[in-house]
C-alpha cells in the first residue's frame, strides 16, 4: 500500500528495536509532530551492564533531542585517554574535555536508554515490548511475527546487526567478521586498580593480542572491557579466567582480581549496505553501518543518523527522495568513521616491541589524530554547536 502521507493528517513512524538507533529516531519525528509507534523484541527495556563512551558528536545530539541533562548526569569525564604497551608505558595519549579537544563522557548504557525513553515517553512514543519485526516493505509496512503488517508514512529498521529489516528488503552489500571481540563487564570502583594519578584516566592496556579496556563511567561504577581474538577460547570465557588475563596483564592484577563473573562477549563486525534505504523504509544504527567500538562511535552513527533521518524526512512530501537525501548527507562520514575504526584494530596482532615502536610515533601525529577526532568534532544535522 502506499504511505499514508497526504490531506495534512498526522504523519505516521513504524519503528524496529529500542536501542540507541531506534529511540533516537523516535523522539525526533515525534518532537517533528509525527506519531510513532516503536516495536521491540524484548520483553522488556533493561540493557545489560556495561558503560559507553559518548564524544561530543554524539553529545550535541543528546542536546537537540532534550536527553543530554539525564543522560549525562553522574557521568565520568577523564582529562586523558591513553594507550599503554605491555610494560605499560604510554604509546599514545589523546587530550579531552579541555578548551579547544573533544568533549568525551562515559556513563552506563542503562543510563543512556532510559533517558532517550524517557525523552520518547515525554513526546508521545508509543513503545511495545514483545512485538518482535520479521521484515518490511518499501512501500512503508512494518511486519510483525504476529502477522499483522503495519502501515505508516515511514517505516524504520533500527533492529541492530541482525536487522530483519534490513535483510528483508535485500539491502547488505557485506557483513564482515573481523575475528575479534570483547567481554564487557561492570565493577565497583575502588582504589588500588592503577596507580592514584591515573585512576580518573581512560587507559588501554595491549599484551600481545590481548586488550584490557579500564574506564571509570561512574562515579562508582569501572566498566572493563577485555579484548582478544574470537579464537582465544581461554580469553574470551566468562566467568573470565583471572590467572590467564593476570598473566597477561601483571601490571593489573589487582584490577583482575576484582573482576566479577558477570560478563557478555560479542564479536567485532562491519555492515555495509547497498543503500540505506528502499523506497519508505529507512536502516540504521548497527543493521546499516556497525563497526568496531576502537573509537567509540557505534552508537554515536546511530544518534547523529537517527537525528539525521528525522530532519530530514520531517516535512517532506516525497519520503523515498527525502531518505535518499538523508543517506547522501551523512553516509560518507559514518563510512570514514567505519573506516577509521577499523584501522585501530589492524595492529591487534602485531609484535608488542613493534606495535610500542609504531605508535609511540603516530601517537604523535596531528594528522593521524585529526582523522580518528573528525566524527567527534563534527555538528551532527540538526544539532547545535555548543555542549
Ligand atoms: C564491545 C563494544 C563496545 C562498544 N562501545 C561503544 C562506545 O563506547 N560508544 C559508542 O558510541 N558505541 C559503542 N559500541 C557500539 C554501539 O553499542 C552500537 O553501535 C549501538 O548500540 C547500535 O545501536 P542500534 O540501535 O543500532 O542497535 P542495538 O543497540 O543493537 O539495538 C537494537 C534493538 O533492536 C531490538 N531488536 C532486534 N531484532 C529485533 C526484531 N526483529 N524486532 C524488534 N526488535 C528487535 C534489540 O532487542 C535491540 O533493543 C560498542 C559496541 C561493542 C560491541
Amino acid at each position: 500500500m502506499a504511505g499514508l502521507n497526504g490531506g495534512g493528517a498526522q504523519r505516521r513512524a513504524e519503528i524496529a528495536g529500542a536501542g540507541i538507533g531506534g529511540l533516537t529516531v523516535a523522539a525526533a519525528l515525534a518532537q517533528r509532530g509525527w506519531r510513532v509507534t516503536v516495536h521491540e523484541r524484548a520483553a522488556d527495556l533493561r540493557t545489560f551492564g556495561a558503560g559507553i563512551y559518548i564524544w561530543s558528536n554524539g553529545l550535541r545530539v543528546l542536546k537537540a533531542l532534550g536527553a543530554y541533562d539525564e543522560a549525562t548526569a553522574g557521568a565520568h569525564a577523564g582529562p586523558l585517554f591513553e594507550t599503554r604497551d605491555h610494560e605499560n608505558r604510554v604509546m599514545e595519549e589523546i587530550p579531552i574535555n579541555r578548551p579547544g579537544s573533544a568533549r568525551l563522557i562515559t556513563i552506563l548504557r542503562e543510563t543512556l536508554t532510559r533517558s532517550l525513553i524517557d525523552i520518547c515517553r515525554a513526546n508521545g512514543v508509543e513503545i511495545r515490548t514483545s512485538s518482535e519485526v520479521v521484515g518490511a516493505t518499501p512501500e512503508g509496512e512494518l511486519l510483525l511475527a504476529d502477522g499483522k503488517r503495519q502501515a505508516a508514512d515511514l517505516v524504520v529498521g533500527a533492529d541492530g546487526i541482525n536487522s530483519a529489516v534490513r535483510d528483508s528488503l535485500d539491502l547488505l552489500l557485506y557483513r564482515k567478521h573481523l575475528g575479534y571481540g570483547a567481554v564487557r563487564m561492570l565493577i565497583d570502583r575502588v582504589d588500588g586498580d592503577v596507580a592514584e594519578a591515573d585512576k580518573d584516566k581512560y587507559i588501554e592496556h595491549f599484551s600481545g593480542s590481548r586488550r584490557i579496556l579500564y574506564t571509570p563511567a561512574s562515579a562508582r561504577h569501572l566498566y572493563i572491557a577485555l579484548c582478544c581474538t574470537s579464537d582465544d577460547e581461554a580469553a574470551l570465557r566468562v566467568p573470565s579466567d583471572r590467572a590467564l588475563w593476570s598473566e597477561a596483564f601483571p601490571h593489573l592484577s589487582h584490577l583482575v582480581g576484582r573482576f566479577g563473573n558477570a560478563g557478555r562477549w560479542d564479536a567485532f563486525e562491519v555492515v555495509k549496505l547497498k543503500r540505506w534505504s528502499s523506497g519508505a523504509a529507512a536502516v540504521l544504527g548497527d543493521g546499516a553501518h556497525a563497526m568496531p567500538p576502537y573509537l567509540g562511535q557505534g552508537g554515536g552513527c546511530a544518534l547523529m543518523n537517527g537525528l539525521g533521518l528525522a530532519v530530514a524526512v520531517a516535512d517532506a512530501d516525497d519520503i523515498p527522495a527525502a531518505l535518499d537525501a538523508w543517506e547522501a548527507r551523512e553516509r560518507p562520514l559514518t563510512e570514514h568513521t567505519q573506516e577509521q575504526s577499523e584501522r585501530q584494530g589492524d595492529m591487534n596482532l602485531w609484535p608488542d616491541a613493534l606495535r610500542s615502536q609504531v605508535l609511540t610515533i603516530t601517537g604523535r601525529s596531528r594528522e593521524l589524530a585529526m582523522l580518528r577526532l573528525r566524527t567527534a568534532m563534527h555538528v551532527p544535522t540538526g544539532a547545535v554547536e555548543a555542549v
